[in-house]
């Protein structure tokens, strides 16, 4: 007979409310709980999930559906941080080379992602590409002094 848990109906962790025992047992014995999320979802959680420090591992503090939107919403947040400090980068950059490249290149989007944004097939970041060419690059392409010296190459 496993012994009986310690009682967590109405304790708190995270977003989940503790509402009752469930008959549910983990393969060591640990009670399962039915927790109610703040968005009235209920999901059936271990106890030694059920915890409020920080430790290794992972915390359930919130419905799956909860859980998910979170997860999505972090992945976004770092993926727009980063494509804001590429931008903000390039700016830079590109404010430093006027004058010493192609106006033109100047004009470009400033990243894959912004040129995405506007339909373009090219953008100019104002970096060297691995052969130190100061080129604009082709979305999924690379450095298109690269491109052309490839197809030199070839025809030689
Ligand atoms: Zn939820
Ligand atoms: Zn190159």
């Amino acid at each position: 007979m496993p012994s009986k848990p310690r009682n967590r109906i109405g304790e708190i962790y995270g977003s989940l409310t503790v509402v009752r025992l469930s008959n549910r047992r983990t393969t060591s014995g640990n009670a399962f709980w039915w927790c109610r999320c703040i968005c009235g979802n209920e999901r059936e959680v271990p106890s030694d999930s059920l915890s409020n420090k920080i430790r290794k591992k992972k915390n359930i503090t919130e419905c799956k559906q909860c859980a998910k939107e979170l997860a999505i919403e972090g992945v976004c947040k770092k993926n727009d941080l980063q494509e804001e400090l590429r931008r903000k980068e390039a700016v830079k950059t590109r404010l430093a080379l006027t004058g010493k490249v192609p106006e033109d290149w100047l004009k470009l989007p400033m990243t894959d992602a912004h040129a995405r944004e506007l339909g373009e097939k090219h953008f100019f970041r104002g970096i060297q590409c691995l052969n130190g060419h100061l080129s604009p690059y082709r979305i999924n392409g690379g450095c298109l002094a690269c491109a052309k010296s490839n197809n030199q190459n070839l025809k030689h």
